[in-house]
């Protein structure tokens, strides 16, 4: 099973892959661009791509996460046009450094209701789906229903996958911090949510999963992590990993560790639980 984290891109990709080694990780999650900012990165695809082929060797799958200041459900025509702009570069950026996934937030209503929001949500995805060619595909991240977020349940997630007509360029990223904190990975009735987030139409298309703690308590919709097992999920983040829930897929850590190198230890923690 592939377990890595979330790392910094700042000096280079080819740089952060041969640390993500140092630290016994096989996967890594990157950002494109400054995450605080959607403001269209010029890059040279040339470059990008040689860059990363001289890591290739390495055999570390990588995950691009989008900015999440972006909103792909703003009512906003011209928020909507810098949306899209952006995670068409973004896109573009993880399939240069021959990324295979570009994670994304799902939108925020912003108080136009969720039937609007999910279908400014759906527009803005065709869109951007029909401006990028390549084999990078985006993956709807689960959110913890802060605010106005859509996307909070396997439904929604589902509802808005079947909508798109380029569904197969589509896929899921879950996070258990997320989940926790809509109110979904409810482990007193455990058997029950196994079953649901194991339907095999949703968990098919879940190509990533993002294993996180809570700072915040269950249903809290609120989104902070917390280091693996020292949150408000605890020791039922070792249960649902040994339940074999996305089994196949890699998962990438994004903890709240002081230093990279911190990662280390939240990894080794991972290995530990998987082994037994
Ligand atoms: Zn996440
Ligand atoms: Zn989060």
């Amino acid at each position: 099973m592939r377990i890595g984290c979330h790392m910094s891109v700042a000096k280079g990709f080819a740089a952060m892959l041969r640390r993500a080694v140092d630290l016994d990780a096989d996967v890594v999650q990157y950002f494109p661009k400054n995450p605080k900012s959607f403001r269209v990165r010029a890059f040279d695809k040339e470059a990008f791509a040689q860059e990363a082929a001289k890591v290739q060797e390495l055999d570390i799958i990588t995950v691009c996460h989008s900015p999440y200041v972006t909103n792909l459900s703003t009512p906003k025509p011209e928020l909507r046009a810098v949306s899209i702009a952006s995670i068409v570069n973004d896109l573009e950026i993880a399939d240069a450094y021959g990324t295979p996934y570009l994670v994304v937030h799902c939108g925020k209503h912003v108080g136009e209701g969720p039937e609007t929001g999910t279908a400014t949500m759906i527009e803005v995805l065709e869109e951007v789906l029909a401006r990028v060619e390549g084999e990078t595909q985006l993956l709807l991240e689960n959110t913890a229903g802060q605010g106005t977020e859509l996307g909070r349940t396997t439904d929604e997630l589902l509802e808005i996958h079947t909508r798109l007509s380029a569904s197969e360029r589509v896929g899921f990223c879950f996070d258990t911090c997320h989940a926790y904190a809509a109110g979904q990975l409810d482990f007193s009735r455990w058997d029950e949510v196994r079953a649901e987030l194991g339907r095999p139409e949703f968990a098919a298309k879940v190509q990533v999963l993002h294993l996180n703690d809570s700072k915040m308590g269950y249903g809290a919709k609120r989104d902070r992590h917390a280091l693996l097992g020292e949150g408000e999920i605890g020791d039922n983040l070792r249960l649902f990993l040994q339940s074999g829930l996305y089994a196949d897929k890699p998962i990438v850590i994004e903890t709240p560790v002081d230093a990279e190198e911190e990662y280390r230890d939240e990894i080794r923690k991972v290995r530990g639980w998987l082994a037994g």
